[in-house]
């Protein structure tokens, strides 16, 4: 680090230490410190006085004002004040950041300067890191040269890693991975295009899954594909999809969730099953593609499971998921879902059936990414998170779960790893373990409090159930670039820019989208976003400009800088106000000048130079008044700069707009006026009409004429009503029919996509087979299915039916004998072996029968039968 740059005056609190020899100054960290330590130490009890004599201050409110009153004190406070914020002030502009602390003229000050020191202790701490990082010789822009592998752990303090209070994560990464995307058999649609489920069958389904998915030639069918002109073309494919729009974006589960109710005993209270300590707990890796059957097979057997993912989302523009961890109460497995991405929706089996529990902790993400990357969907989802808010725990992360009723200490620094290291090295793999391990157990605890917390009524318990159900409703959506969507970041930083800075963001915005989808990287990577406000504020005239706003410098920045370049003059090109204003009308809006912009004020701005504009956001740029159009008046525009100290001219808009200017106070007034309600408004009539109820009975009232009229209709309204209820009965029988062959069609449909595939199975003996050689998977095409579906059917059929529109009588297994069997065609598989799995399905969450259970997975591996 600079160390020269620091500059702490050696005379405060170090004792002595200036009159050190020379050979021990040439070894002090700076002034008056010797060591990183002594300054750390020294800093730190600055700060934590500091604080303390704040806190001391006389509280905002009556003892502030009543001490205010003391013109003594009042004086006191502005000057220290005043100190404070030119320290600041100097502070933040030795750091080369926005500081304009002292400006008082504002009718947001606080607000916008606590903005001011939010952003610079970003930019701050962002410099700390990248001085840390280059004295741990990291060069953070070089770009990979070496094999795969991983290096040592390593702090990295970044804004974006950074929590609350000051504390740090260490970050594992590996400087040089290779891009997992490569090796996806399917390839990443980063198109502007909204997302679309990646399913194409659907276990446990009680409603089929839409054609659209079941048939390949509308999915795969393309405009460009269709033998015809491109116009005819494009018409066509978009007359074929649109009949299924409403299909391809609705929630494939949706309507099983809608359906889903709470089993009573899922509400009584549990006894918790204690987790088994972790050395004691097998754990295996999974890679491979029969071992993910194997486990899936595991699961269904089960009553819950324990799920968690790891995702990296830094060098890839949608982010990846790179392994799923699943905990029982016996066993822990870690999935390799770089691996196996293409094949993990055989897993739907056990996470749609709603007999089977999952338990996330905060699924918010997990349910998105699951949707996104692996095509995967849960039916019955646990959130723990949710658990923890509903019973006001303290704190609702998992690791005040963990604390709090494991007594284990976790450590999440891995949290923030880079997940995409192969092999995955012990530390993440144990630390990953660690995050399902215990879940069940505490699934288990959280059930016992939910149920202690409400005196036993099952409500707060149901709440949980519900809010986890909402969750697993989510849908992913895909970020989609608009025109607008540059202005959505712009907001939030609070930035205010001119309009050519404005032009400058928008531009940058657009390029850093467009390259971050083509090169399949986050655009935080491709330029982040304080990168991107820097270069739109300076609107650097040269290249090396663009370069010297970042540091480091992106390589992307690098190589496109030219590019960069050229986006910057266009925005330079641009006539200061004129392009927005115009682009504001076309909304049909007159933007509003702010009230401080000074339209009747006495002084004659008239002279003010470009720079001293009062900087405008998008919301409130400054308005020509008196002219609707006055764009569309050629030479107009060159008298904008002359208006801004004019009187106040004719204004005409289509909308009300406020035109007087209001001084702070009485803006403050109308707000407070504003929020005054009448606080007897409960008891006043509604604003329907209110009638008394004698009325009716006073014949000169119309109320009278009116009930008279209605006695007359009333018993053919009485016969009406009872026509209704008899056809209610009548629906509601209907539907149930519906729901029964509902589920026989999605039966049927599920079974169809059964026949003329290779089955996962297939493929998973065929590279049991083939031994060491890479097994190759027919793209994931509709079809493809997971194996032994029917039993899942069975399954959820024969589970007591809790729903009264799905009678179970009318089911009836898939009857193998009937089918071709092409879809366990081709290997060692016997049939007779699927009856059997068969048989012990009837059995669902009876007891368990362990021994064939592991039988079941030895048998289908060795591909024989045991009958
Ligand atoms: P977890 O559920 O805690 O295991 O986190 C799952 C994934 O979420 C991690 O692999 C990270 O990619 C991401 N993640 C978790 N916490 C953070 C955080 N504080 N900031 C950014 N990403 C996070
Ligand atoms: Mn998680
Ligand atoms: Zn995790």
């Amino acid at each position: 680090m600079d160390s020269s740059r620091i500059n702490v005056s050696s005379n405060s609190g170090n004792e002595g230490n200036n009159s050190a020899t020379n050979d021990e100054e040439a070894e002090e960290l700076c002034p008056g410190f010797k060591d990183v330590d002594s300054f750390v130490k020294y800093g730190l009890s600055a700060v934590v006085s500091a604080t303390k004599a704040s806190a001391g201050l006389p509280q905002a409110g009556d003892e502030y004002d009543f001490y205010r009153s003391f013109p003594g004190f009042q004086e006191f406070c502005e000057s220290q004040g005043d100190r404070l914020l030119h320290c600041m002030s100097q502070l933040m502009q030795h750091h080369g950041c926005r500081a304009h602390m002292r400006d008082h003229n504002k009718l947001t000050g606080l607000e916008e300067r606590f903005d001011l020191v939010v952003d610079s202790n970003d930019v701050i701490l962002e410099k700390v890191g990248i001085l840390l990082d280059e004295a741990d010789g990291v060069n953070r822009s070089q770009q990979p040269v070496m094999p795969a592998g991983f290096q040592p752990p390593k702090i990295v303090v970044s804004s974006w890693n950074r929590k609350r209070g000051s504390e740090t994560f260490r970050l594992l990464h590996a400087k040089n991975i290779t891009r997992p995307q490569l090796k996806f058999k399917e390839k990443i649609d980063n198109s502007n295009t909204p997302f679309i489920p990646k399913i194409f069958i659907k276990p446990n389904a009680i409603k089929p899954l839409p054609s659209y998915f079941t048939n390949k030639q509308i999915r795969k069918e393309r405009p460009e594909d269709l033998d015809v002109p491109a116009a005819l073309a494009d018409l066509i494919h978009q007359q074929r999809t649109q009949e299924h729009v409403e299909d391809m974006f609705a929630h494939p589960y949706q309507y099983e969730l809608d359906h889903l109710t709470v089993p009573e005993r899922m509400l009584s209270k549990p006894e918790p099953q204690m987790y088994k300590p972790m050395a004691e707990t097998k754990c295996s890796f999974i890679d491979t593609l029969e071992d993910l059957v194997a486990l899936n097979e595991k699961l269904c057997r089960l009553s819950e499971f324990a799920v968690d993912l790891e995702h990296h989302s830094y060098r890839s523009f949608l982010g990846i998921t790179c392994l799923m961890q699943i905990s029982t109460r016996d066993e822990d497995f870690i999935i390799d879902t770089l691996e196996l991405r293409s094949e993990m929706y055989i897993l739907n089996e056990a996470f749609t059936d709603p007999a089977v529990i999952k338990v996330f902790h905060g699924a918010d993400s997990d349910i998105e990414w699951l949707q996104k990357d692996l095509g995967l969907y849960v039916v019955n989802l646990f959130d723990t998170h949710q658990a923890s808010r509903a019973l006001n725990l303290a704190r609702h992360s998992l690791d005040h779960l963990l604390k709090f009723f494991c007594n284990v200490d976790s450590d999440k620094r891995y949290q923030l790893a880079d997940w995409r290291i192969r092999p995955l090295p012990d530390e993440m793999f144990q630390y990953a373990r660690a995050d399902t391990h215990y879940l069940l157990y505490i699934y288990d605890c959280l059930r016992v409090q939910l149920l202690d917390f409400n005196h036993g009524q099952p409500g707060l318990l149901q709440s949980v159930w519900n809010k986890s159900r909402d969750i697993s409703l989510k849908r992913y959506v895909k970020p989609i670039f608009t025109e607008e969507s540059y202005l959505e970041l712009q907001r939030k930083q609070k930035r205010s820019f001119n309009t050519q800075q404005l032009t400058a963001f928008r531009l940058l915005f657009a390029w850093r989208d467009k390259l971050a989808r083509q090169e399949d990287e986050s655009t935080g990577y491709v330029l982040p976003n304080h990168m991107m406000i820097k270069i739109s504020e300076e609107l650097p005239k040269e290249p090396q400009g663009i370069i010297a706003c970042c540091n480091p410098v992106p390589p992307l920045v690098r190589q496109q800088v030219t590019e960069l370049h050229l986006l910057v003059k266009e925005a330079r090109d641009i006539p200061l106000l004129k392009a927005e204003i115009g682009a504001q009308q076309k909304k049909g809006l007159t933007p509003v000048k702010k009230p401080e912009v000074t339209l009747f004020g006495p002084h004659d701005t008239s002279r003010t130079s470009e720079s001293d504009f009062p900087p405008f956001s998008p919301d409130e740029l400054p308005v020509k008044q008196g002219m609707l159009f006055s764009d569309d008046e050629p030479g107009k525009d060159v008298d904008m700069e002359k208006m801004k100290g004019l009187v106040a001219s004719a204004k005409i808009t289509l909308f009300e707009v406020q035109i007087r200017s209001l001084t702070a106070a009485q803006v403050k007034a109308s707000q407070i006026i504003e929020s005054f309600h009448n606080p007897f408004r409960m008891y006043l009539p509604s604003k329907d009409v209110h009638v008394n109820k004698n009325a009716k009975f006073d014949p000169s009232t119309k109320i009278y004429e009116i009930s008279k009229r209605w006695k007359l209709q009333s018993t053919e309204q009485q016969q009406k009503e009872m026509e209704a209820k008899r056809k209610a009965r009548e629906e509601a029988k209907e539907l149930a029919k519906k729901v029964s062959e509902e589920r026989n069609k999605a039966k049927q449909s599920y079974q169809e996509s059964l026949q003329n595939v290779a089955t996962v199975r297939q493929q998973a003996a065929e590279s049991a087979k083939g031994g060491g050689k890479k097994r190759e998977r027919v793209a994931s095409e509709v079809g493809e299915s997971t194996p032994k579906p029917s039993k899942k059917l069975m399954k959820s059929a024969e589970k007591p039916s809790k729903k009264d529109t799905a009678p179970k009588d009318d089911f009836k297994p898939f009857d193998y004998h009937q089918s071709d069997f092409k879809v366990f065609a081709g290997i060692i598989l016997t049939f007779s072996f699927h009856l059997h799995l068969f048989r012990q399905h009837k059995n669902p969450k009876g007891p368990k029968s362990n021994s064939s259970a592991g039988n079941r997975s030895l048998s289908y591996l060795a591909g024989k039968s045991d009958r």
